[in-house]
């Protein structure tokens, strides 16, 4: 699977992400404004929907000719931080499991319970970087994956995540 790669200029970044979808990678151009007003908030996702312009006609399974939506997370530093590609509004959860059950192990899965607004974080509620985590935590999401979205270390996510479960805004589900 190639790399993700970003091209930064004043303005603007042209990203490349995979889509295991498409099996190719997708170019888009992104206001660097944009993102920034995204992280002012939480962790900046691009949605991008798309079809593929070139699918393979002899390959039945290869349905990228198809409407399909990729998530790319996008840091501070402008560099891609994680990439999610799915067939209609949103990926399931049950999709999730399946995938990382494949590639063995536990999979736990952080799952927003109640939409938080901003102002909780004004009350105290919760700290700024809670705030942004939980904008991941939309069950698409393994605790490695918001880890590596995140920037943060897996233990510290965990740990996180059992304070916001303490505090009754997520719940992990747990998939063998
Ligand atoms: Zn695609």
């Amino acid at each position: 699977m190639p790399e993700n790669k970003v091209k930064k200029y004043f303005k603007l970044i042209e990203a490349w992400a995979w889509c295991p979808i498409c099996e190719d990678m997708v170019a888009l151009i992104i206001d660097k404004d944009e993102i920034i007003d995204g992280l002012k908030t939480s962790i900046y996702t691009k949605e991008f929907t798309h079809k593929n312009p070139h699918p393979d006609l002899d390959d039945t399974d290869d349905l990228s000719g198809n409407e399909h939506t990729i998530y790319i997370y996008i840091n501070e530093n402008y560099d891609i931080t994680g990439v999610k590609a799915f067939f209609g509004e949103s990926p399931t959860t049950t999709e999730i499991g399946a995938q990382a059950a494949e590639e063995g192990g536990e999979v736990r899965i952080p799952i927003l319970v109640k939409e938080v607004p901003p102002m909780a974080v004004k009350f105290g509620m919760l700290n700024k970087e809670q705030f942004r985590v939980l904008k991941v935590c939309d069950g698409m999401n393994t605790i490695e994956q918001v880890a590596q979205i995140a920037q943060k270390s897996v233990r510290d996510i965990e740990e996180m995540m059992e304070q916001l479960r303490r505090k009754g805004l997520v719940k992990i589900i747990i998939r063998t």
